[in-house]
This record gives structure tokens, sequence and C-alpha cells, in this order.
């Protein structure tokens, strides 16, 4: 008997066998329906919670949310890391209503408190309606953030037994003012911290430090609150969980939860008849596929929402469907994104939820929040950079018994073509992790400073605050800032807050602002690093899909005056940068080769830029610029290869230097399949013979001062990293590189020289003696020590060196979506 299609295998065979596509399907995955697991309520749990549960439809608990309440109830620290809409927050609500209950029996009707912190108000102000929902009034929940009114923050502290809050309330507003907190610090028995995931790289060290001083004053005031966080699915959740709380903590990790049938394509858009760089041939973008594959869709009544990573990009997408389909069908095709009005974008999700609308390009905007059922088909134009957002994406379609459709379409860089060839990297175990760096003392010493005026430091404090504490209060002291008094703790000397001395989500350093000059309205702003690179003065600026030509970068003021223009050009950054290793931390001979972490010292200058005809790329000339240098300390993970190892590996001195800038390249766009950075927070340096390790060596660092966690991920997972760095630049059936594998948009030598076979070759031979098993990931094999440090401070690499990434990390995280790239923001050094 022929086995039966189901609708979405259907419309995948269609898609995939028609227009000559027959060889961009590259992974087809079924997803089977996954049938819900129950467990009864634990007795734990108070029975008017279970019955306001029973009317809202739930029944029993879903096995994995009833683990995480026994483990809550028991005190332990417990971190639920599942699926979306696995339910997680009654996970955590249960235990902590059940306890805010019990609360109100006691004399002052608030026996317990609970307080919540959430990334986002708005979700927030979601899981305050959820609370209400499930537990009697008499358990008062309120928020406290920004907009809340004067007049209600008084009753909030007095009264309100669940708040819920963000990190960046809680360390400017509610620590510092402890005193006025006393009675809900007192009898805090939870702290929920929701969507942990987000609190990676500098913010999420930041708010580490925010927990433990939150830990510091409840110990005060006589509580120890039990934490529960909630995170989507990473590789090893308790680690990151124990980071961030700085407490030993349980994962609870198995789904219980239903899940409808789904099939998942995995799809690599044709090499075009176009070149780039070089010649270097180029694949058809990623959201033309998407509008491609999404006109078929609407033609065959498929209602389709097709992610996307820009605004720009949504609009285009919309646009080009349109045009596509022809009337009357193009009217039913539309685009939704940030910066729409609330009206409009209601509207939108009416005409989708109606089948009004049969197809919509998004930016994530709509990914979250937003209630959309009914659609048969989620295309992503590229990989949106977590699992977490792609699920939270692909989960987006789904009927129930038919079943959904999701397509990832590969975008032209390294990590997306790795992941079109590598289905297991998706649909296998997570090896990406969130990670954190709270021991980082430039993130650490502002928080010393600040608990330092929350209540003197004492040496008892240290073993809370890390093992970086202790040699930074010295440091602390003699810049000012805190004073030791003769009973041995420290004091907060200044008048001005030292809360303000800190912006959470900040990077450090001034941003750029710019500024039309017309008219003097600002159009936005670029963080102090990255402004060298993308306003410097005759860049071409873009924003919100309009193009502006940079009149002047003043850096006294930061302020980049530009000018709407249109020239028929792009520009590219050229710079120059030298690496110096401060401190080799960890080493691991890898055979000959070495694997290394530790501390490095950046000096980067932009130099000049290109500029490049956008219709052929075609380079028409060369600026120069005079900009100072920038340096940056920061924490980086970097390997070295013999000589005996070319020669065996059969690459002449002539190609060494193509060969580890390609595997650079490569192992920079891949690093974000094991730790949640994008390649915009992280740089890197490959040099044929540099001068502290003697040898030719790829350096991979942090963008940020200090680091962030990410080279040390790369340092802990180098051998699975550097194995599908090989694999990415193998498996691209290009010629000699292309932006899918060796080619950086961010390269400051123009991408030059880069040798693609050679770079194989050269990982080879290194992978070849990487130890084999789990210790060489680990790192435990590791043997420490002081490395060669470099007194005499920065050197000048070889002038033939190949050319650094971009300074500077990543694009401001935006709710909406990134906006029109508007360039990295980095730290102020
Ligand atoms: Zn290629
Ligand atoms: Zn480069």
């Amino acid at each position: 008997m022929p086995p039966r299609h189901s609708l979405p295998e259907a419309l995948l065979a269609t898609l995939s066998t028609t227009r000559g596509r027959s060889d961009r399907l590259t992974h087809t995955e079924h997803l089977p329906a996954r049938p819900a697991r129950y467990s009864p309520w634990p007795d734990s749990i108070r029975p008017e919670i279970v019955a306001s549960a029973l009317a809202l439809g739930v029944e029993r608990p879903w096995a994995h949310q009833a683990e995480a309440m026994k483990l809550a109830k028991t005190g332990h620290t417990v971190v639920i890391a599942t699926g979306t809409a696995s339910g997680k927050s009654l996970g955590y609500l249960a235990p902590v209503l059940s306890d805010l209950l019990d609360g109100t029996e006691a004399r002052n009707g608030r026996g317990a408190t609970a307080l919540y912190l959430a990334p986002t108000k708005a979700l927030a102000a979601d899981q305050r309606r959820r609370a209400a929902e499930l537990a009697p009034p008499r358990v008062r929940a309120a928020l406290y953030d920004g907009d809340t009114p004067p007049e209600e923050r008084e009753w909030v502290r007095q009264y309100a037994s669940y708040v819920l809050t963000n990190p960046d309330m809680l360390h400017r507003g509610i620590l510092p003012a402890h005193p006025r907190w006393a009675s809900f610090l007192k009898t805090l028995r939870y702290v929920v911290v929701d969507e942990c995931h987000s609190y990676r790289g500098v913010f999420g060290s930041h708010v580490a430090q925010v927990l433990r001083r939150l830990r510091r004053i409840c110990a005060r005031y006589g509580s120890s609150p039990t934490f529960m966080l909630a995170s989507a699915t990473t590789a090893d959740p308790a680690a990151t969980a124990r980071r961030l709380t700085g407490l030993p903590a349980e994962a609870v990790t198995e789904d219980a939860s239903p899940r409808g049938p789904m099939v998942f394509g995995l799809w690599e858009p044709p090499l075009t008849e176009n070149v780039g760089e070089h010649g270097a041939p180029v694949r058809r973008t990623a959201t033309a596929e998407a509008a491609h594959l999404l006109t078929d869709l609407v033609e065959q009544q498929t209602r389709t929402v097709v992610f996307v990573r820009s605004r720009r990009s949504a609009e285009l997408v919309a646009l080009q469907t349109q045009d596509q389909l022809g009337r009357p069908l193009a009217d039913r095709v539309a685009a939704y994104r940030g910066g729409y009005l609330a009206d409009e974008r209601r509207a939108l999700e009416r005409d989708l939820q109606t089948g009004r609308l049969l197809g919509l390009a998004s930016t994530s905007a709509l990914e979250l929040g937003v209630d959309i059922s009914g659609l048969d088909a989620v295309l992503m134009a590229g990989y949106p950079g977590t699992r977490a957002s792609l699920w939270q994406q692909a989960g987006r379609a789904g009927r129930e018994a038919q079943g959904a459709l999701a397509i990832l379409i590969a975008r032209d860089d390294p990590l997306d073509t790795y992941l079109v060839h590598h289905p297991e990297a998706l649909f296998a175990t997570p090896v990406e992790a969130t990670v954190l760096d709270p021991d980082n003392p430039h993130v650490l010493a502002p928080h010393l400073c600040a608990a330092a005026a929350e209540l003197p430091l004492t040496d008892a404090d240290l073993e809370l605050f890390g093992p970086s504490s202790g040699p930074l209060l010295p440091i602390l002291e003699q810049r000012g800032l805190l004073r030791r008094r003769t009973d041995g703790s420290w004091y907060w000397t200044r008048r001005e807050r030292a809360v303000d001395a800190v912006d959470l989500r900040g990077s450090g350093g001034n941003p750029v602002q710019i500024v039309e000059s017309p008219t003097g309205r600002l159009l936005g702003t670029v963080d102090a690093s990255a402004a060298h690179t993308t306003v410097h003065t005759g860049a071409v600026h873009l924003h919100r899909g309009r193009s502006y030509l940079v009149r002047e970068l003043d850096l006294d003021s930061s302020v980049a005056l530009v000018e709407p223009a249109d020239p028929p050009y792009t520009t590219s950054a050229r710079d120059i940068t030298s690496i110096s290793v401060l401190s080799t931390d960890t080493t691991v001979d890898w055979g000959e080769g070495r694997l290394c972490f530790g501390s490095v010292e950046v000096v980067n200058q932009v130099v000049g830029y290109l500029r490049k005809r956008i219709s052929t790329g075609e380079i028409m000339g060369e600026t120069k610029l005079d900009l100072p240098p920038r340096t940056l300390r920061t924490r980086a993970v970097w390997w070295s290869v013999t000589e005996d190892q070319l020669l065996d590996a059969d690459i002449p001195l002539d190609q060494l230097p193509g060969a580890a800038h390609a595997a650079e390249h490569a192992s920079i766009g891949l690093l974000p399949l094991f730790a949640t950075c994008d390649r915009w927070d992280i740089g890197g340096v490959s040099v044929p013979l540099h001068p502290d390790t003697r040898l030719p060596t790829v350096f991979v660092y942090d963008g940020h001062p200090g680091g962030a966690g990410f080279a040390e991920r790369g340092f802990q997972r180098a051998q699975q990293w550097l194995t599908a760095t090989r694999d990415a630049i193998a498996s691209c059936e290009c010629e000699r590189g292309c932006p899918s594998c060796v080619q950086s948009p961010k390269c400051g030598n123009g991408n030059d020289p880069l040798d693609k076979a050679a770079a194989v070759r050269l990982l080879e031979v290194l992978l070849a003696g990487a130890p084999a098993g789990a210790a060489a990931e680990t790192g435990a094999a590791a043997e420490t020590g002081p490395g060669p440090a470099d007194p005499s401070g920065p050197k000048q690499s070889e002038p033939e060196q190949p050319g650094p990434e971009q300074y500077g990390p990543g694009a401001p995280a935006d709710p909406q979506g990134p906006a029109d790239q508007e360039g990295p923001i980095a730290e102020g050094s």
C-alpha cells in the first residue's frame, strides 16, 4: 500500500520538484506527533490553585511541570528548559502562588512574598494576568517598573506579595532602596527568572551580579529565596542557571507537553550567475527565495508566514511576492513589522486569522505574544540566530490534526550553510548554550560598588561575588570609589548613586549619535567602538531602508552628521589589527598543535574605506581615513600549528595566510552554533607567525572589554566547533570560497587573502591532534599556568597579516527584531 502523504508533505513535495528546484531541499525531517504525559498534582500545591487551573482547562500538570513544582517546593534551585508552549509558567506559578496563599494567613496578610523578573515589561504584564487567573485576589500581584506611577509604588512595597519587575528595575530601583522594601524582602520565598536564556553575554553577566546582590541583601533580612528559572531548550541549562544565580541548580528538560506532527524542510538557494568579491559566486538571497516559495504557497491557498531578519526584508519579500502574484492574489499578501502603528498591526493579525490574508512577511515582531493560529506553513528566511527563536517561529504553524510545514531557507553565511547540511545540529540534542561571564572585572567592579553602597562589603561577601572580587577592591579604593574602614569593611564614598554608573544593557562608552544634518533629526545611535567602521566620514549609512552619506564623524562630541543621499555604491571599512597575549590561562596540547584560552590586548585602527558599485560589486576606489587606534583588553581562544604540521598538510608558506584567514572567518561564523552570540559579538585575527606564540596562530576574541564568555565556550567546545567549521567549508560547493563558507561581510581586509582548500587541510591537521573524548572538550585535561606575558605592550604583527574581523560586538537586542542593521554596538575602551 503506498504511504499516505500528509498535506504538509504534499506541499513540500510540490515546492521542491517544480521550477527546477530539485536540488535545493537538503533535508526533510518528520517530527511525529508527541502525546502528552501527565502527572498528578503534587500534594504541596494548594487546592485553590488546583481548582483555578481546572477552571482554566488544566486537569493535571504535564510531567515536567509537576517535577519542577516538587523540586521548588523542596527548596531546590530549578531551571525548566523545555520547548515553547510547554507551560513553563504553570510550572513555577503553582508552587509560588501556593506559598503566597499560605502567606495570606499571616496576621498582616503578607507572610510570604515572591519576585518575578522578566527581560521585558510586556512579558511581566502578561505574567501578572496569568497569576491573577490562578490565584485568588488576596494574593496581591503587582507590576513594578518604570511605568508604575509614584503613588502606586508605595502600595506595592507595603502590600503586594507577588512583585513583577525586570532586572534593570531591581538593579536601579529596588536594591539601592532596600530599607523601604524590608518587609517584602524579609519574607521573600521565591525569585522567578523567566526567559533566562535572554541573559547572555555582557547583559547576562550584569544580571548575574544583580542576582548576587539580591541574595546578599536577602540574607541580611534573614531570607533565602528559592530561585526558579525558565529557559528555552539549550545545552546545559543547569550550568547556565548556576552561573546566573551562583547556586547549584537542577534542570528539568524532559518536555511532556503534546505536539502536533510537523514536516520540516532545510533549503539551500541556488548559486546565481552573479559574482561578488574576488569573483566569488553568489547565492540567491534567502529573502528572494522566500518570496518565490511564498508566491507558490499563496497560489495554493496556503496560509503562510515568512520570518525575515530585518524590517526592510519584510517589506521586500511582501513587495516581491505581490509582484509575482499579480492581482487579485497580490492583495492577500502583506508585511508586518515593528514600527507599524498598533492599530495597523491588530488589523493585520485579524486578517491573517480570518484567512483574508494568505501570506505575511514578518520580522520577529510576530514571534512572541501575538495570538495567531491556523497557519499552514512557516518559512524562515535565514536562521534566526538561536534554536529558541527557530522553534518559536516554526511553532507558529500547525492546525491540530493536519500538521504543519516549516522550511528554513539558508542565507549566504557559513552557519546557515552548515545547518542545512547538518540537520542533527537542529533536530538532535542542542549544542548551543547560553553563556555569560560574571567574573569579568569590567562587569563586576560597578556591582561591587553598588553592593558596598547598599551595605558595606565584608570579607564574607567575597565568596558570593567570586574570585575576581578580592583583587578588585583595592583597585576600587585607589580610584577613590571605595574606602576601607578600620573594621575591615568597604564603603562607597561618593555622593552620587553607585548604580547609576552601570546600565545593564549598555555596552560602555558613549554611543555615537547619528544626526541628519539638514534637519537636526536624531536617526539613531551606534556604539562607540563600532562607529569607526560603520559611520566614518564618507560611509554609506542605511536607516530604515533609506540611505545616507556620513558627512563627518566628530569623535569629540560623539556625533555623526549624515545627509540623505543615494550613491550607486556601498562602503566597507579597511582596518589593521594587532593582538598580543597578556596571559595564558589554559593550554591544551593537540598533538603538536595547541589550543589556548587567556587574556589578550587587541589594537585596532580603521585606516580607510572602499567604495563598491552596488550593481556589480566592482571597486570604485579607496579613501584613506585618519582615525585613532583603539585598544581592547578581552578574553580569547587561540590555536597554533607547527611547521611540521604545515608540511603534513601540504600548505606552503605562500598559502598559509589565506588558509589561516579563511579558517578564522568560518570559525567566527560557526561559534554561534555553540554559544548564544552572533558573529558581531566576536572578532578574530589570524597571523602567519605570531610574536607571542612564535607559530602560525588563529585568535577568536570577545568583542567586549573583559570578555563575555563566548571565547571561553569556544575553548570548551573547540573540537566540535572546529570540526563543524571544517565541515561547513568543505560542504560548500563553491570552488574558491564565497560568503556561504569563508568570506566574511565584516572583514577589515576585503576578504583577501582567502584559501578555501588550504583552510580545510589546515583544520584537518589541527583536529588530527585533538585528544579523543570529552576531556579535551571540557578542558579537563588542561594544564594551567601563567603564559607568555607581554610586558612590552602591543606589537605590530607581520605586515602581510590577514585582517581582523570588524571590531566590536553585536547589534542591540531589539524586541521588534533587528532593525535595519544599525551596525554593531560595542564597548568603549
Ligand atoms: Zn563557498
Ligand atoms: Zn578577514
